[in-house]
């Protein structure tokens, strides 16, 4: 049985533009998730990428948050100040041969997908061909000594062939079996930064002692990756839960790009927390359907 005293939820946003409706529907959902079971809601800062993110966007997000009565539980986490700890992890995957350096370019990897006849998968990007996979020692040695730009790459093959396919919990679809090598080899270390999203997520969620992840459904693809991860790295397993989205009157998803759906022009149109919150449990009662 699960200790439900024991729940620790979490909102993860990045910082890159201001917060949108879609942000709060994510806060409020592991915001009651944690408070329905007398558990701890924690925050963390998802800014790994530093071109896009910025303390400009932290400040106003902090405003929203608080202008909205939502508070968090413990100490904020920021992704940027934990690159010592990503890299470490990358180490330890190195360390099990999991990892390989990937000096193809985007425009290489579209080429050799294309000469494949394999089509793009749609959720999360390129299916990578796996090219760099079969790079010898000494052509690796190569291109390291020549410069080239590199990312490293989790070969999945052998993380599968290491843990098979395990299980995780999905509160909304019931358990779901990962398979590692569905999204093929992606990418842990991008080539501008000594981490990627899902590297650090997976790191993080064990770090903070997330017991329930709680985000948008556009998301559960990449659980195949992050359980994969967990099982290699030896973390612990979080229960699941993927929130419906909200979409516009056309039933189209919001997107982040929507600025008139930012709270900071919501705030500025004369709505208060309340209307904001009333019309956002008047659009989970609606399929998602968001009227403002
Ligand atoms: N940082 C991600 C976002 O803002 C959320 C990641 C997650 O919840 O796993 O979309």
């Amino acid at each position: 049985m699960v200790n439900i005293r024991e729940i620790v939820t979490r909102f993860a946003p990045s910082p890159s533009g201001p917060m949108h409706v879609g942000h709060l529907l994510a806060a409020m959902h592991a915001r009651r998730l944690a408070d329905v079971s007398g558990g701890r809601c924690m925050l963390r800062i998802e800014d790994i990428d530093q071109r896009s993110c910025s303390p400009h966007w932290v400040k106003l997000m902090y405003e929203d948050l608080a202008w909205l009565g939502l508070h968090f539980d413990g100490e904020v986490m920021v992704q940027s100040r934990r690159y010592p700890i990503y890299e470490a992890t990358l180490n330890q995957l190195r360390k099990l041969g999991v990892l390989y350096p990937c000096f193809c370019t985007r425009g290489e990897i579209k080429a050799q997908i294309a000469e494949m006849g394999r089509a793009p998968h749609a959720s999360l990007g390129f299916l990578y061909p796996g090219t760099c996979r079969h790079l010898s020692p000494e052509q690796i040695e190569e291109k390291m000594a020549a410069g080239v730009p590199h990312a490293w790459r989790i070969n999945m093959q052998r993380v599968q062939d290491m843990i098979g396919c395990p299980s995780w919990e999905d509160l909304r679809r019931g358990v779901q079996r990962c398979v590692p090598t569905l999204y093929g080899d992606v990418v842990l270390a991008r080539k501008d930064m000594p981490t990627s999203y899902h590297l650090s997520v997976v790191v993080d969620d064990a770090a903070q002692e997330i017991s329930l992840v709680s985000r948008g459904e556009d998301l559960f693809d990449a659980t195949h990756i992050h359980r994969a991860l967990q099982g290699v790295l030896g973390l612990p397993v979080p229960r699941y839960y993927h929130h419906t989205l909200l979409r516009d009157n056309a039933g189209k998803r919001l997107a982040k790009r929507d600025g008139a759906r930012s709270l900071a022009s919501l705030r500025e149109s004369g709505y208060t927390p309340t209307m904001i919150r009333e019309s956002l449990l008047e659009a989970l009662s609606n399929g998602g359907i968001w009227r403002i």
